[in-house]
């Protein structure tokens, strides 16, 4: 590789980014700091970016042409996405990692004269994490934007077949290190990659899809690592490394908020317990409903409440009409909070998103494991689209599918009003005995339409 900068300045270039991604990292951690976490590992990409290709003597012209139509597409997508599709974007372009990764190392491997087994081993695995990646993801995203059915997918075998299949890939990965001219290898090992995606994620259902995109998101940093074995670049290797890293502890914090394991969920189904309680036992005519000029007259009295969204809030983009409910509310002296879940809705971090785009303060939020404690305090718990993540049966039923998934305990508040367009069910599929609670009452209607009319009735109370 011929460096017309002197290889010591790159590298202090590439500690200098690595810094920054770490630096970013760590910033992304607090809401606070989030935006200039993700500023900080933004300058960092950059400046690896460009010392890579000022370092190299490269002809620019399709580089060039390749960066401004990729960013083109990039900034539409961004600029475009709802917040409830955001990870289906991320689908796609994990996915489109991983297809670079596989053509970046094929091409790299293809003209490396005398290919040392380093450059062999970490070439195959690069095309078959890589692979997995990109064809596991364009599953992930076309169930979730419902262009393929959302259920699981199976066949017979499946599970012998995927070992059949991961383990030739594996033997093709051998084939190349012992022979290195064989460049026919990689291609199986892509090809047996891309199924191999394929057969591992259409068995997931569609809500498991979060997971499934960390875990992908976690191997497309893999497959960046070994990308970077291949061109021994070590900002690739440092990057990767880390997407790799935090995509996994991502995982973890997502099954245990679930409390799924990880072998659950890729080889599992989440769904209603055959023998669980119907939603007719449950709710058998013990469900009271509430009109916008009751629960005004409840607030007005209130004063301490705590509003506990979900998946429902996102749906209904109900965020900026729960801010003018507090902003009514504090008005009149009553302390406002919100209880963040930490798997509600259907991303990590979906709920902090969502109330820092209608500007609601950091100070307001608080953590499932702070606010539960001094739950008994809070006159008015106003429940908007959770259903799952305040289902009182995770502690109460050990046969539920939800059974030990940590809660908000909404119930052991004073008042419970829940807003919701009727008794459906959440994710998981099962009834909630907190509807049919003595402290409940059901707010029923579209999230935003329920709180605009409410907010009118708080206006004339
Ligand atoms: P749920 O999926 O349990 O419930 C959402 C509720 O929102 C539904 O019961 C629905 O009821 C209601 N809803 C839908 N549309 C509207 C609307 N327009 N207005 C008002 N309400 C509406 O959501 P939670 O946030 O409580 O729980 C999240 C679930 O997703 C958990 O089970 C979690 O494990 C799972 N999950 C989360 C992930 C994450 O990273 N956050 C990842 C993977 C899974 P109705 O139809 O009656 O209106």
């Amino acid at each position: 590789m011929t460096f017309l900068i002197d290889i010591g300045w790159v590298n202090l270039a590439y500690v200098a980014a690595s810094i920054l991604f770490i630096s970013g990292l760590k910033g992304l951690t607090h809401p606070r700091t989030a935006v200039r976490g993700n500023l900080m590992s933004a300058v960092g990409m950059l400046l690896a970016v460009v010392v890579t290709l000022l370092a190299n003597g490269l002809d620019y012209q399709w580089i060039l042409l390749g960066a401004v139509i990729g960013g083109a597409i990039g900034a539409v997508a961004a600029a475009r996405v709802q917040m409830t599709q955001m990870p289906e974007m991320v689908a796609l372009f994990n996915g489109f990692g991983g297809g670079a990764s596989v053509l970046v190392a094929g091409a790299a491997f293809l003209i490396t004269a005398d290919p040392n087994a380093q450059t062999t081993i970490a070439t195959g695995l690069s095309g078959l994490i890589g692979a997995v990646t990109f064809t596991g993801s364009l599953i992930a995203f076309l169930k979730l934007a419902e262009i393929m059915p959302g259920r699981a997918i199976g066949f017979p075998g499946m599970k012998i077949f995927n070992a059949v299949v991961g383990l030739g890939a594996l033997a093709c990965v051998g084939w190349l290190t012992v022979d290195p001219s064989a460049t026919v290898a990689y291609w199986i090992i892509v090809a047996a990659a891309g199924v191999l995606g394929v057969t591992l994620t259409i068995p997931i259902g569609g809500a498991d899809m979060p997971v499934v995109i960390s875990l992908l998101n976690s191997y497309s940093g893999l497959a960046a690592t070994a990308t970077g074995f291949v061109l021994m670049n070590n900002v690739l290797i440092i990057a990767g490394s880390l997407v790799g890293a935090s995509g996994i502890i991502l995982t973890k914090i997502m099954c245990k908020a679930m409390n799924r394991s990880l072998t659950s969920v890729l080889f599992g189904t989440f769904g209603p317990s055959a023998d669980g309680p119907s939603a007719d036992v449950v709710y058998g005519g013990r469900v009271k409903s509430t009109s916008p000029e009751e629960v005004a007259m409840l607030l007005e009295n209130a004063q301490r409440v705590l509003v506990v969204p979900g998946y429902g809030m996102a749906v209904a983009q109900a965020q900026h009409t729960v801010r003018d409910m507090a902003n009514l509310l504090e008005a009149r002296g009553v302390l406002v909070e919100y209880g963040i879940h930490p798997v509600a809705g259907r991303m990590p971090g979906h709920m902090n998103v969502l109330l820092a785009e209608a500007d609601v303060p950091y100070e307001s939020l608080r953590e499932m494991d702070d606010i539960n404690p001094e739950m008994e305090q809070v006159d008015v718990c106003m429940v908007i689209g959770a259903n799952d993540v305040v289902n009182p049966v995770a502690r109460t039923d050990p046969q539920s599918p939800i059974a030990g998934m940590p809660i908000i305990d909404v119930d052991k508040a004073r008042t419970v009003v829940v807003v919701k367009r009727s008794l459906s069910p959440g994710f998981a599929g099962i009834p909630n005995p907190l509807f049919a609670a003595d402290n409940t009452l059901m707010m029923f209607g579209d999230g935003k339409k329920a709180l605009q009319e409410l907010n009118s009735a708080l206006k004339d109370v």
